[in-house]
């Protein structure tokens, strides 16, 4: 290991470099998003819209009717928000309801859904209770089987996975010092006979404090012989040696289990090593690459409700001698958050079906579809508030106990707040999915815009480069977007898929001209990235929904025409009806295309250097006279004032002001 990784104390190039080697850096299979950021859209890869196979279909609609009838009935979410904690009776419900393995497969003792069952069945869970979704999620998107499921062995498999099926289990891996960066991971899996010797802290692990199984990762160390470093391994919490310190408690969310689980001289058996050593961060990575798409089933859940509710709420509300729905600025708000909530829910249902069909490479448009839903529903959450008004801003137990309907508005904010942090927060988003989109950039001119590389090296990677640009540039500068009858089947959303075609030509473009002014430095160009792939999600939202729109009205018009509309529609109950689906999807685009354009107008012309500065200055102490005038909640107080201030008021009164 090396020195500096043990005390903890990581630079920025080693950071990088362990977040490179977790990379998967092959492209087996197409990818529509990777595809939008080099100016190629590949519309043939997502239209028409995949279809789960009747078998799929069936299975997971019958699965759905029982869930939904076991939520509605068995399931108080005041209760859980009260209490903070999800009943013993209501895990185990789920359990024989089947809903731990839902992901597992039939022959392991699980459902064997599909992407797009597994998000739909969260949905509805989530939508009675965020928390418990959290729980499930936690345990099928990233804890266990999944990392099991494709990197174990078949012993390993039959081992767990029936486990996994009827146990809670949870995925282990930030620690105090380690969020986004895993470099600095300190817990250790020293080898010793038969075994690895676990030690180390891990931290904000959802479902730790009630898990029967967990995945660990921790560094094994180098030695002679040995490459070591980060590996994943399978834990049962039964093994003596492991504590939960605590259990955490959180703005929102709740009912989680969330706890700090410290392992001392644990024994784990080498058979329980996923992978091989030093693989743990790919396997992490890689189960997040469909296991992402449980987030945006959530948001797109809480748009749905949201929808709800600001329809609801602005009938009935009348001020000013109006429906409040009725006036511009509230009738914006609702607009924004239909047509939001329509593109959350194809982005999601999109993306998992590509994922069940085999069709497609899909973690750049599962990254997308997490960083998008998780901005986009937190607006609406946002929105929804201030529709309600200071009913937005008071709890549903207060509101129940004054004899009004509770409707959670201000629980709903504070659970969704979380989905911009955890999975990858935006800011390590924008980084993951920007690293994939100029892949090819840099595949082509890596060496050129190397800051490590020697001058030899960076004039062969010149040369290299300017072939492939010569072949490349060309190919941006005209295409299917600008001509009139292109993607005519679309009807009145074609235009909008023209715009998206120009719109990204002119995003490879920038990518060129930014990689060409900035070299090297593009990769500490945040702003002009952030904004690059915040293009990407909106170009891909407007796709997925128009592809979307299109599916929903053949399906509609053929069953108007009597033909069997389960054959051709998207496998869901409920399917929009067509004329209705275009006409929000005709909103959602031209919402979308005004982002799209403020974003384009902000990669050049922006405060980005200058914020950079003054951060710079106010990190080093210049603006504290900024911070005066107030007191420091943190510090501990008395903050009723005794007769004489005692030392822990003055203190904070010197801190603060002096
Ligand atoms: C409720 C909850 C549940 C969780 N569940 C789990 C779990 O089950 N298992 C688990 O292992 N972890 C879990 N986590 C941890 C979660 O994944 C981390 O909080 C997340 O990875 C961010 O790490 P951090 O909080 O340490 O933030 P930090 O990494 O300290 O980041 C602080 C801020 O800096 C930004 N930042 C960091 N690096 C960069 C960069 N290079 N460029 C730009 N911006 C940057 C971040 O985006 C963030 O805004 C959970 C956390 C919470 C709160």
């Amino acid at each position: 290991m090396h020195a500096d990784t043990e005390r903890g104390h990581v630079d920025e190039r080693t950071a990088r470099k362990v977040a490179e080697e977790a990379r998967e850096t092959e492209w087996r299979l197409p990818s529509f998003g990777k595809q939008l950021f080099l100016g190629d859209f590949r519309l043939d890869l997502v239209h028409p819209h995949p279809r789960p196979s009747d078998e799929a279909r069936r299975k997971g609609e019958e699965f759905l009717a029982r869930l939904t009838e076991f939520c509605a009935s068995k399931i108080d979410p005041a209760e859980i928000e009260r209490e903070s904690r999800i009943p013993d009776e209501v895990i185990i419900g789920l359990r024989d309801l089947g809903a731990l393995g839902m992901k597992v497969p039939e022959r392991h003792g699980g459902l064997g859904l599909g992407q797009l069952y597994y998000g739909r069945a969260l949905m509805v869970v989530g939508s009675v209770s965020p928390a418990l979704a959290a729980l499930l999620s936690a345990h099928q998107s990233i804890g266990v089987p999944q990392p099991v499921k494709l990197f174990g062995t078949p012993e390993q498999q039959d081992e767990w996975l029936p486990r996994c099926a009827r146990e809670v289990s949870a995925f282990l891996l930030t620690e105090p010092d380690v969020g986004s960066d895993p470099a600095r991971l300190r817990a250790t899996a020293v080898p010793d006979g038969d075994d690895y010797v676990l030690n180390g802290v891990k931290l904000w692990t959802t479902n730790g404090v009630v898990a029967d199984l967990v995945v660990v990762m921790a560094r094994v160390p180098e030695s002679d012989g040995r490459r070591g470093g980060i590996s994943a391994f399978v834990v049962d919490m039964a093994t003596p040696g492991i504590t939960v310190e605590n259990r955490n408690a959180f703005m929102g969310l709740r009912g989680i289990e969330n706890g700090v689980t410290r392992f001392h001289d644990v024994r784990v058996p080498k058979a329980n090593l996923i992978g091989r050593e030093g693989a743990g961060l790919k396997i992490a990575l890689t189960t997040l690459n469909t296991g992402r798409l449980s987030l945006p089933a959530g948001c797109a859940a809480a748009g749905k409700w949201a929808t709800m509710i600001a329809r609801e709420w602005s009938r009935e509300r009348v001020q000013w001698g109006r429906p409040v729905g009725e006036h511009e600025a509230v009738s914006r708000k609702i607009a924004f958050i239909a047509a939001t909530t329509y593109a959350m829910e194809a982005m999601h249902d999109l993306s998992a079906q590509l994922a069940d069909a085999g069709r497609g490479d899909i973690r750049i448009e599962a990254a997308l579809a997490k960083l998008w839903s998780s901005e986009m529903a937190y607006r609406v959450a946002d929105e929804l508030v201030q529709i309600r008004g200071g009913r937005g801003y008071e709890t549903a137990e207060s509101l129940a106990a004054r004899g009004e309907r509770g409707v959670p508005v201000e629980q709903f904010v504070r659970d969704l707040r979380i989905n911009r942090i955890f999975e990858g927060s935006t800011e390590i988003m924008h980084l993951l999915i920007a690293r994939e989109a100029v892949d090819a950039h840099l595949a082509a001119a890596g060496g050129v815009i190397d800051p490590d590389a020697s001058a030899g090296q960076k004039a062969r990677a010149a040369a290299k480069a300017g072939g492939f640009y010569a072949r490349w540039l060309p190919t941006l500068v005209t295409g299917a977007g600008q001509r009139p009858s292109s993607y005519a089947e679309f009807g009145p959303l074609a235009r909008h898929l023209r715009y998206v075609e120009r719109a990204s030509r002119k995003l490879a473009r920038s990518i060129f001209y930014a990689a060409g002014r900035w070299q090297g430095r593009l990769e500490y160009k945040q702003g002009f990235l952030g904004r690059m792939v915040d293009i990407g999600a909106e170009l891909f939202a407007m796709s997925a929904v128009c592809v979307r729109a299109h599916a929903d009205a053949r399906a509609d018009a053929r069953a108007d025409s009597g033909a069997d509309s389960g054959a051709e529609g998207l496998g869901m109950d409920g399917a929009a009806p067509g004329a209705s689906a275009v006409k929000l999807a005709d909103v959602f685009c031209r919402q979308a295309r005004v982002r799209v354009e403020e974003l384009f107008e902000g990669l050049w012309r922006n405060t980005d250097a200058l914020d950079v500065k003054v951060a710079k200055a106010v990190l080093a102490g210049e603006f504290t006279w900024v911070e005066q005038g107030v007191l420091d909640p943190s510090i501990p107080g008395p903050w009723i004032a005794p007769s004489e201030p005692g030392p822990s008021e003055r203190d904070n009164v010197h801190r603060v002001i002096g």
